[in-house]
């Protein structure tokens, strides 16, 4: 299982005024040959994911660390009558910080209707396995 941390900025009414606050969530996902939810009924109305927290393995050394990857695209689609569907990409690129070796991923989130959790996919991933 797959612990993915994610923080989203989310809307909050406050005395009448709208301010943003941030929240922390936790998402667990199944690793079979990709990555698939545990659950699909999660969902986040009123918040906007900005960065998740995605612990991984150095192929190379075999060492842990958590990759802090942020949204590096988000796109919408407008889709049959619940609206729109959101595409969000979460990107890392860094290095293993034990032995140096480059490592990156992307992963997608759709979002339909917004805030309801509809499919997460790794797009590709280098250099680190998902633990
Ligand atoms: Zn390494």
């Amino acid at each position: 299982m797959v612990t993915l941390k994610l923080k989203m900025k989310c809307l909050k009414n406050d005395a009448d005024e709208w301010n943003d606050r941030y929240e922390e969530t936790i998402l667990e996902l199944h690793k079979k040959n990709s990555l698939s939810p545990v659950e699909m009924s999660s969902s986040f109305p009123d918040c906007e994911i900005i960065s998740a927290k995605v612990p991984v393995k150095c192929l190379r050394c075999g060492h842990m660390f958590v990759a802090d990857a942020e949204i590096a695209d988000e796109q919408t689609t407008e889709l049959r009558d619940m609206g729109l569907e959101i595409q969000r990409v979460i990107e890392y690129e860094g290095k293993c910080p034990k032995c140096g070796n480059h490592v990156s991923f992307e992963i997608y989130i759709w979002e339909y209707p917004p805030g309801f959790l509809e499919e997460i996919e790794v797009d590709h991933s280098k250099g680190v396995d998902f633990v």
